[in-house]
């Protein structure tokens, strides 16, 4: 099912017309795609401290006489990181002054506005997390051999993968990654 979407107008066309594309949305929890009914928004509390409406939640309801299996599925902006307080455009303007030879501080100051990098260490935990699925996006676009892993540093190897997923394939920030792919960045 898609998960991510470029504004808030077309997840909001998708929730509207769930009933029209029963055929090809399938529950992944009991395959139905029958039962659909739009849930709330998803409101994100910001960096800034501002809540801002940035998904919409299914129901494959199991009320009223409905006989779906009653889970529910977050659909998401493809512009925030659903794990993240921070939105993609953070992560990509992170991870492109890393790329320009910037420290760690430098890079999240760049990204963020803001000094004490801790944040930064977090996020390049779930980014070393995340490696090897840029890794197999990145195999769908070129033929490279996997890089020798051992040798190098983890930071190292982890920007020349990003390097690697912003140019050589379709996928030139976070937010396109997230489009196009249809999964979370980090
Ligand atoms: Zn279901």
């Amino acid at each position: 099912m898609k998960k991510f979407f470029n504004d808030l107008s077309s997840l909001q066309l998708f929730v509207r017309n769930i009933d029209l594309q029963r055929d090809h949305l399938h529950c992944e929890q009991c395959s139905s795609g029958d039962f659909f009914v739009a849930h709330d928004f998803i409101y994100k509390k910001q960096h800034n401290g501002l809540k801002k409406i940035v998904g919409q939640r299914l129901f494959c309801s199991n009320r009223y006489g409905r006989k779906g299996c009653g889970s529910t599925f977050r659909l998401y902006l493809a512009t925030i990181v659903p794990t993240l307080r921070y939105t993609a455009l953070n992560i990509s303007l992170f991870l492109k002054s890393l790329l320009d030879n910037n420290s760690i501080q430098k890079a999240y100051n760049v990204a963020t506005n803001r000094d004490d990098p801790r944040n930064a260490y977090r996020w390049l935990n779930k980014l070393y997390h995340s490696l090897s699925r840029y890794r197999v996006s990145i195999k769908r676009f070129t033929e490279t051999a996997p890089q020798q892993m051992h040798r190098r540093k983890l930071l190292r190897i982890l920007l020349s993968t990003i390097y690697d997923l912003f140019n050589t394939t379709e996928y030139y920030s976070c937010t396109h990654y997230q489009q196009i792919v249809q999964e979370g960045f980090i």
